[in-house]
């Protein structure tokens, strides 16, 4: 009988199958049971309303059966079949799915590589059978139908489509797998365990049993009749399995998903040892409708912050893993998370279609973005203590985020950054901050400090500090640039220890402060003199209440860029003497002991007033966490003044 040839576009698909690379060969079982589900499906539909079906719900399945010997997979269900005409058009051409057009867009973005991440992350349908089988033969018989029909093909050469003699509806697909060759392990596909594993992996929430007879063995017991040459031993035997566990989690009324068994589901699906921080239920219908399980896990993926890391949501549709890592579901900035979608809304033939699909993905991820940020608020408010964990392990991803592109998603994430602050909490968010601002209080202050506690003990802070006021601790030069994105916090703008303003002053302060630099010149002048290159200025403070000196900057770069610079040129082995240097103000407190002994000496002994200049600056530098030049040398300038 003569053959028919396939329609052009559906050979070019079918050249990509029969040459795609090993590792997606697997994914030819998730469509041909996709394929069998989706046909029990339309029949399943018209039992409802059409008793001649004759069958119930619980009559539906598909069975596998693997022949070893005649190297054959069979995938059989009871689904609504195919007539003759469906046939020729299901199976003999693939225009009609738009594979092909999607295929076309991809190459051109993608090039070459594009044919490969489409088999391994997609659907591609019923072709894919030829990535494992040298030859397919499709036996059906069509609901309301007394014909049966047979295709058959081995590939790009044609099909045959013949009547056959089949009695029961459905459809029966029987693949004669290929021989192994160099380096392609085919018997694996007639192996149970790789089967059911297979469907484990891609089939598990198929909505319809998966059936296969599997070989196991058992001890037999010792007969009572057994002579004493008894040997003992075993038999094998066979028993029907169920493969599939049909009825996911996230499927399951919102009551019946406890802690507990979202704990369990999560630790077992995603591999990690430890429970979840919690977890999210979402069951949304209307304009897109779907499931989704999603979890805030308690530590962060080691590989979170390198380039390899590769994020995203498991995505199933009908039960079927279409995706196992659909970047699309999450923003950026929460592509951490890891859990399950569920919707009808995107099919398997999401790559031929993901053109249209994208918006669906677009509505879903907006959705998804504001269930996990608003759970992210309720830790933070109910378990600060849980809150605080998951900002050390994911902190620093949302504050670049915040950063990221000009600060465009700042807003999505300002309620979720924490600050470190001198208050007992260790870390608050702006808002609570201001929440927390007393009477009178106008800036939010933050410090560039190590940690809170020297953010705290800086001489400059002491004046914020006896107000009652609380200070941030910016702990880089990124920090602060996050603070400048911010802008402000409910109108509150963020106000440096540093700056001279920092506290409100009153014209009569402003003036008596200008009369008293005034005094001090000439001692100022000489300390800058005596400190040379080393300071850009010196000058008398207003910010001091007890501490004698401290270091501020002007211009540009602060000194925590400058601590930043440093490290970054030490890391690639760079001459840190030629590194970016922030402008270093020395600040003298006019009101100290230290600045009534360096006026004295001034007065009386010019060479002792140099030493303590040098003995000043270099305890501005230490208090401000820099390290010294020559820190020996410093030891012996203090000894010096003992004598
Ligand atoms: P898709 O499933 O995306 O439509 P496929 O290439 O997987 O594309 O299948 C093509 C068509 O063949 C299906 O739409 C369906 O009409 C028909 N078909 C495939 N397998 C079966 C089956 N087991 N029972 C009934 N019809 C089937
Ligand atoms: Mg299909």
């Amino acid at each position: 009988m003569a053959k028919k040839q396939f329609k052009a576009e559906s050979k070019r698909l079918l050249d990509m199958m029969i040459n795609s690379i090993y590792t997606h060969k697997e994914i030819f079982l998730r469509e041909l049971i996709s394929n069998a589900s989706d046909a029990i499906d339309k029949l399943a539909y018209k039992a409802l309303t059409d008793e001649n079906v004759g069958l119930s719900r619980s009559d539906f399945a598909i069975w596998l059966t693997a022949d070893k010997e005649n190297r054959t997979l069979t995938i059989e269900d009871n689904g609504i079949g195919m007539t003759r005409e469906e046939l020729e058009t299901n199976l003999g051409t693939i225009a009609r799915s738009g594979s092909l057009k999607f295929k076309q867009e991809l190459a051109q973005t993608e090039g070459d590589k594009g044919d490969v991440d489409v088999i391994g992350q997609f659907g591609v349908g019923f072709y894919s059978a030829f990535m494992v089988a040298d030859k397919v033969t499709v036996t059906t018989k069509a609901y309301g139908s007394d014909e049966a029909f047979k295709w058959e093909s081995s590939g790009a050469d044609g099909y045959t489509v013949t009547e056959a003699a089949k009695t029961s509806v459905g459809t029966k697909i029987v693949l004669h797998i290929k021989d192994n060759a160099e380096g392609e392990d085919y018997d694996r596909f007639l192996g149970q365990y790789t089967l059911q594993r297979l469907v484990q992996k891609y089939s598990d929430y198929v909505r319809f049993p998966i059936k296969m007879a599997m070989e196991k063995s058992r001890r037999v017991e010792k007969p009572a009749d057994a002579g004493d040459d008894w040997q003992g031993g075993w038999e094998s035997y066979t028993e029907i399995e169920t493969l599939n566990s049909m009825v996911p989690l996230w499927q399951r009324q919102r009551s019946e998903i406890t802690k507990e068994a979202a704990a369990e589901f999560y630790q077992s699906k995603f591999g990690d040892m430890e429970e979840p921080l919690s977890h999210i239920v979402a069951n949304v219908e209307g304009g897109v409708t779907y499931k989704a399980l999603l979890f805030i896990p308690a530590h962060a993926p080691f590989d979170l912050y390198t380039r390899e890391y590769r994020g995203g949501l498991q995505l199933y549709s009908s039960g079927v893993l279409i995706m196992d890592k659909c970047a699309d579901l999450l923003p950026e900035w929460f592509r951490f998370i890891p859990g399950v979608v569920d919707t009808q809304d995107v099919s398997l033939n999401i790559s031929r279609e993901m053109l249209q699909q994208t918006r669906q993905l677009e509505v879903i991820r907006n959705n998804l973005e504001k269930k996990i940020k608003a759970e992210l608020v309720k830790i933070q408010k109910d378990r600060p203590e849980d809150y605080q964990r998951f900002w050390r392990e994911f902190g620093l991803l949302l504050k670049y985020s915040a950063m990221g592109s000009y600060g465009a998603h700042k807003e999505n994430l300002r309620e979720l950054l924490m600050f470190p602050t001198t208050r007992e909490s260790g870390l608050t968010s702006l808002k609570a901050y201001v929440e927390r601002m007393a009477e009178g209080q106008e800036f939010i202050y933050y410090a560039a400090a190590d940690d809170a506690k020297q953010a705290g003990k800086l001489p400059q802070s002491e004046r914020i500090l006896a107000k009652g006021y609380e200070i941030l601790c910016v702990q880089s030069s990124e920090d602060e640039l996050l603070l400048q994105i911010l802008g402000q916090q409910d109108g509150k703008q963020f106000k440096s220890v540093n700056d001279d303003d920092a506290l409100p002053r009153t014209e009569e302060e402003k003036a008596a402060a200008a009369k008293q630099a005034e005094a001090a010149k000439a001692l100022l002048d000489f300390v800058k003199e005596a400190l040379g290159d080393k300071v850009f200025a010196v000058r008398t403070s207003e910010k001091l209440v007890s501490q004698p000196v401290c270091m501020t900057t002007e211009g540009p770069v602060t000194l925590e860029m400058e601590k930043y610079f440093r490290q970054q040129q030490l890391l690639s082995g760079m001459d840190v003497s030629q590194g970016m240097k922030a402008q270093r103000v020395l600040e003298l407190n006019p009101e100290s002991k230290a600045f009534a002994a360096l006026k004295r000496a001034f007065e009386q002994d010019r060479d002792k007033a140099a030493r303590y200049a040098e003995v000043l600056y270099c305890q501005s530098l230490l208090i401000a966490g820099l390290s010294l030049e020559d820190p020996a040398a410093y030891a012996e300038l203090v000894c010096s003044l003992m004598d």
